[in-house]
């Protein structure tokens, strides 16, 4: 059986390619600093013998070589990040030092661990759509587009993804970046969009929506964020960059209504909840859209879920995990 590292693995999408890379017959090391959004129930469906969580700060470089020396994995996917962007808004300090200066401490340890001996490993980086910023109504993002950040997470992984970019090219750090739009899907933590939303829906809460709710973005399932995690580790080059989107945008006002008649229908004691607009979060983009046709052509990858049924079992999920 052959080991792999998941940084932030007791995250959402960290917990979710666990258990894929599990049923993929890997064991997996987890590397997390048990953060607010981290969860050890979010692991609780996969067998305790196929796991070791060592918890940990991703700046600890010392740490990390310990783990990579001890375990010899075949790759890292580094997915611990500080996530939520209202938050980082409030305290960018936090995003700077874990999304930056962690991104700095796993490179380190990776560029000792190579030059010790001839160890044959890759660093697939889970980044964003969110680096490239704000585009324009029916544009799609491409992998060579300018970074054009702008809020402070956005920032801090852009400045991550620059960090191993200079690392891939002065040290031949064998890395490959993905940027993937927004994920939803099971374990999610409840600050972010979609949960948040069947939470006050079933609590008869008010469902806040910043300014008019025209902010369009897309939404992948996070088991296919998975599969094309994988799929890029199998196959990808080091060095390359790679968009993962499902071309599914919608705009969060739309987003929430499908989310609405989902509930009623599932729950079947209709909500009481309202739409609430709410003030505009600062700087707020408009819209994230990605041109992911390296992906699907490429790499031959295709999405398994559809937006329209892949939201409908995540409010399922959500209420019956509430
Ligand atoms: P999450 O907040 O649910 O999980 C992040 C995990 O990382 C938590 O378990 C936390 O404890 C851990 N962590 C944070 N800082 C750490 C540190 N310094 N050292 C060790 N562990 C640390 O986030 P998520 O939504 O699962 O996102 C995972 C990754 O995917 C992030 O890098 C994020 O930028 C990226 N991403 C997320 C989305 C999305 O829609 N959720 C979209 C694109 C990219």
């Amino acid at each position: 059986m052959k080991n792999i590292v998941v940084t932030g693995g007791l995250g959402f999408i960290g917990s979710n390619l666990v258990e894929y890379l599990v049923n993929k017959n890997y064991f997996v090391i987890i590397i997390d600093n048990l953060s607010y959004s981290s969860n050890i129930d979010n692991l609780r469906t996969i067998p305790k013998n196929k796991y070791k969580i060592y918890c940990q700060d991703i700046q600890n470089r010392n740490k990390n070589l310990y783990i990579l020396k001890k375990y010899h994995p075949v790759a890292i996917f580094n997915l611990a990040a500080e996530t939520h962007v209202d938050r980082s808004i409030e305290n960018p300090y936090k995003f700077i030092k874990s999304n930056i200066l962690g991104v700095f401490g796993v490179l380190e340890s990776l560029k000792k661990y190579i030059n010790n001996k001839n160890n044959k490993i890759k660093l697939i980086h889970v980044s964003t759509d969110e680096v490239y910023g704000d585009i324009k109504k029916n544009k799609f993002s491409k992998e060579k587009d300018p970074y054009l950040p702008s809020s402070p997470y956005a920032a801090s992984k852009a400045a991550s993804d620059l960090l191993i970019q200079s690392y891939i090219r002065t040290y031949n750090l064998p890395c490959i970046i993905t940027n993937c739009c927004n994920n939803y899907g099971p374990k999610q933590f409840p600050e972010k969009l979609i949960p948040k939303i069947i939470i006050n829906l079933l609590d008869n809460k008010k469902i806040p929506i910043y300014g008019n709710g025209k902010q369009e973005r897309e939404w992948i399932h996070v088991e296919d964020h998975c599969s094309a995690l994988y799929k890029i580790f199998q196959i990808g080059q080091v060095g390359e960059q790679i968009n993962i989107g499902s071309g599914e945008v919608r705009n969060n006002l739309k987003l929430t209504k499908v989310l609405i008649n989902n509930f009623n229908e599932i729950h079947h004691i209709p909500t009481k909840s309202n739409i609430s607009f709410v003030k505009d979060r600062p700087g707020h983009d408009k819209r994230y859209a990605l041109n992911s046709n390296k992906l699907k052509k490429k790499y031959k990858w295709k999405k398994k879920y559809d937006l329209q049924s892949g939201l409908y079992a995540t409010v399922k999920w959500n209420l019956a995990n509430d």
